[in-house]
């Protein structure tokens, strides 16, 4: 028992290592790759119900490793954010979405929003809504064309501030997503108080929709509530059109999900934009 309690701990310790000294090498690539601007964005589309029209546009990033090729967040968000290099990631994915809304529009295409995720700890900066606005400001987007991802989590974690910085960014015209919404059980009376104006419905609930007797009720009941909150709901991850038809059914405004596209480049989104003008 005492030799196997000595393996126990000697296998535990190299798997820790191991982990470290993976972390170390993450880091460091990391910090190369926001040197040598490895990153970049993948747009998928946001296809309002109703008209069928696109009518938004998620920004997801990418790493590019020179040794591994297209890397997804789950690889590397978590990192970034633990060792703070976040910020410096989130503001240059938010300045390239800007620049995309910019070149968009010099383009004649007609508004279309970006929305863009922002992580807990570039939420939670003194300096976000200062460093949101001079991006703005340099790139020439139109703020109210900019629609910032905050999840329900991250917004509960912290009510009040959540409330305050969020009022700063709609002055100033952004429109603001729930994201991930139903994951956090928030109450009625704490949504109320949010400035959003959209939520969009997590991807674990849509998953199992129609067959799922739960997670339909669920779902009706979240597009319910963001309806009295007057707000615009989104479904992410739609993937067949038994989704589809019930979500139109259920009155959700928009959805996004592999039904449509996945994440594209962003000459494909542009190609896109284009095709719905032409048709
Ligand atoms: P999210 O915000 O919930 O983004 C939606 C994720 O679902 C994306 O994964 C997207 O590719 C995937 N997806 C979209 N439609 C479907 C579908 O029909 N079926 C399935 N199975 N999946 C679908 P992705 O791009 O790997 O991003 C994962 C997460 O990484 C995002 O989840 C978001 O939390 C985070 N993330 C992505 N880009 C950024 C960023 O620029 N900044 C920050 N802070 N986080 C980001
Ligand atoms: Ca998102
Ligand atoms: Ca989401
Ligand atoms: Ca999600």
């Amino acid at each position: 028992a005492k030799d196997a309690g000595r393996n126990t701990i000697r296998f535990f310790t190299g798997d820790l290592n191991f982990l470290l000294s993976k972390r170390l090498e993450i880091e460091g690539k990391l910090r190369r790759a926001l040197e040598n601007e490895e990153f970049f964005l993948r747009y998928q589309p946001q296809v309002d119900i109703a008209t069928g029209e696109i009518s938004g546009m998620e920004a997801l990033v990418r790493w590019n490793d020179p040794q591994k090729g297209e890397v997804y967040p789950k690889d590397f968000i978590f990192v970034a954010e633990e060792l703070g290099l976040i910020v410096q990631l989130g503001e240059w994915v938010f300045r390239t979405a800007c620049r995309q809304l910019k070149a968009w529009a010099d383009d004649g295409l007609p508004p279309v929003a970006i929305s863009i995720n922002i992580s807990p700890r570039q939420f939670m900066s003194r300096r976000l809504v200062s460093t949101l606005l001079t991006i703005v400001r340099e790139t020439g987007a139109n703020p109210k064309l900019v629609e910032l991802e905050i999840t329900e989590t991250m917004i509960m974690r912290n009510l009040e501030q959540s409330v305050e910085t969020l009022t700063q960014l709609r002055s100033v015209g952004m429109r603001v997503a729930v994201d991930d919404f139903g994951v956090g059980y928030s109450s009625l009376g704490q949504l109320k108080r949010l400035p959003a104006t959209s939520m969009k419905i997590d991807r674990s609930f849509i998953a199992n929709v129609p067959d799922d007797a739960s997670s339909g009720s669920i779902t009706e009941a979240i597009i319910a509530m963001a309806k009295r909150l007057k707000l615009r709901v989104i479904a992410e991850g739609v993937e067949t059109r038994a989704q589809l038809e019930f979500l139109r059914a259920n009155h959700c405004d928009a959805f996004q999900g592999f039904l449509f596209s996945k994440p594209v480049t962003s000459l494909e989104a542009t190609a896109m934009l284009k095709a719905q003008v032409a048709a």
